[in-house]
């Protein structure tokens, strides 16, 4: 008699490193999970991304939480090369009484998006490109952006594509980018918590995919010393209540509409702040630098690759509307990783 092995779920949460953990399910038990969640705990979160812990650890050994699974936000597809499917779900973290934990990451996200909310009637929608340095591929010299450096990597792209597609991630453009060895992946906008968990999907099906190719996906901000660095770019707009676009205003400069204008003010002031969450490892600072097009300033600029706000493009081929596709690009982050580990 044979039986099947039955796939499993991972409930997961990502933490102010963007590392991502988790605990595992049988598929069947996901929907009895998904009141009271798996068992968690404070302490998970004075793990680093160098897998010590930090001392001191405020919660020391004791203490427990919950992992609820939010079920719109699972991703799941067939196609990483796995022997069973790549099947995760975004979590929240409470307390055992379901009340919110304050350090869930989600959670701070979810209440920022309220707050933004209450204070201006507007929302927040995002995406997020990923650039990602594979090594171990033993790829041959290749031409920077070339056909033939995205082909000597097939059927890594268009598997990368599929997979994104079938996880509900919506993918839009994969690329060969500047660096030896370094690709690119974007999706489409999204409400900002749905981009969230996305770019966490984005993440581990990319590095699923290569592990399963026998390669290794890092998307650490350098490398190597003199690697082209790796940006994590998120791109927001705003909606008003109406979700009508709110961000473009074509009287003012740079079509910056006062509102969205006054967002990226408080970005620039508050930038050094934001970037010990954003940009949070030594080396991020060897990526953030002049003449990287990564974000050496604390400026915004009219689609300039060098700025840490830049004001992006927006096309009016067809008679296109520019207000519906203009953004801002937050170009300062990355995600920091343990030196040894997959990226
Ligand atoms: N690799 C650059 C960075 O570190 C970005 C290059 C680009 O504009 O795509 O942010
Ligand atoms: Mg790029």
């Amino acid at each position: 008699m044979t039986s099947t092995v039955e796939p499993l779920v991972a409930v997961v949460t990502t933490d102010l490193s963007a590392v991502t953990r988790g605990r595992f399910v049988a598929e069947s038990k996901l929907q009895k999970t998904a009141t009271t969640g798996v068992g968690w705990l404070q302490a998970n979160l004075s793990l680093t991304p160098f897998n010590s812990i930090v001392d001191p650890n405020p919660w020391g050994s004791s203490g427990d939480l919950r992992l609820i699974p939010d079920l719109k936000a699972r991703f799941r597809t067939t196609h990483t090369g796995s022997a069973t499917p790549f099947d995760m779900v975004a979590g929240d973290i409470v307390e055992l009484d379901g009340s919110p934990w304050l350090g869930c990451t989600r959670t701070m996200l979810k209440n920022a998006l309220a707050e933004l909310k209450a204070a201006t009637g507007l929302s927040v929608i995002a995406a997020f490109e990923h650039e990602f340095h594979v090594a171990d591929g033993g790829f041959a010299p290749a031409h920077s952006m070339s056909f033939a450096a995205l082909r000597r990597a097939d059927p890594f792209a268009p598997n990368l594509m599929a997979a994104l597609e079938e996880a509900g991630v919506a993918p839009e453009v994969v690329i060969a980018e500047f660096g030896d060895e370094q690709f690119e992946v974007t999706h489409e906008p999204a409400d900002a918590l749905t981009a969230a968990d996305r770019a966490v999907a984005i993440r581990e099906i990319t590095r699923e995919l290569a592990r399963n190719a026998g390669w290794r996906a890092s998307f650490a901000p350098k490398t190597a010393p003199n690697a082209v660095g790796n940006g994590i770019h998120i791109h927001f707009s705003f909606v008003d209540e109406a979700g009508k676009p709110v961000t473009y205003d074509a009287a003012l400069p740079g079509g910056l509409s006062a509102k969205a204008g006054a967002f990226c003010a408080g970005v620039l002031r508050h930038l050094p702040g934001i970037t010990a969450m954003t940009a949070s490892s030594v080396s991020s600072y060897y990526r953030l630098k002049p003449h990287s097009w990564s974000s050496s300033y604390t400026w915004l600029a009219d689609r300039d690759r060098e700025a840490s706000l830049r004001i992006c493009p927006t096309v009016t081929i067809g008679g296109r509307d520019p207000a519906r596709q203009y953004n801002i690009e937050y170009r300062a982050a990355d995600r920091h990783r343990r030196t040894d580990a997959q990226g």
